[in-house]
């Protein structure tokens, strides 16, 4: 009898995880990293583990429900939009937002056409200053 609740623990639990990983991520627009997000799903589920909360994450990301971004080699930020969309990353402060301009899916097909590779999808990163940086650059006196 016993026995048999402990088997069945680990799968509600991973189910509660799991939605409670995308509640974090969806509640969000800052395209947070692993450990941010294993920082909130802590407050609610205070016993799981950052590999857990990052297991998860490659999981979601699997299944197509978030999107992971990776910028360079350093770490992943994970995006609860899964859907095609582009980014913007400011180089002073580091955050990554969203760029409200329809995504080009006329790029693939001309990628396709081109190379008559099949494409499945792109990614297009901009990279720059973001407003409130560039207010900020004004404001303080270069020397
Ligand atoms: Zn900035
Ligand atoms: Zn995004």
């Amino acid at each position: 009898m016993e026995e048999n609740t402990q088997k069945k623990t680990p799968r509600r639990r991973s189910t509660r995880q799991r939605r409670v990983i995308l509640d974090v991520l969806r509640s969000t627009k800052s395209h947070p990293t692993a450990d941010w997000v294993y920082e909130q799903v802590r407050q609610e589920i205070p016993n799981i583990s950052l590999g857990t909360v990052y297991r998860n994450l490659k999981l979601l990301r699997d299944l197509g429900e978030v999107m992971e971004l990776s910028f360079g080699s350093t770490y992943s930020r994970f995006d609860g939009n899964p859907e095609l969309h582009y980014h913007f990353r400011c180089v002073d402060c580091d955050r990554v937002l969203d760029v409200d301009i329809p995504a080009v899916e006329e790029l693939e097909q001309e990628v396709r056409d081109r190379h008559g590779w099949e494409v499945f999808t792109h990614r297009t990163e901009f990279y720059g200053r973001c407003r409130q940086c560039s207010r900020q650059r004004e404001q303080t006196p270069t020397k």
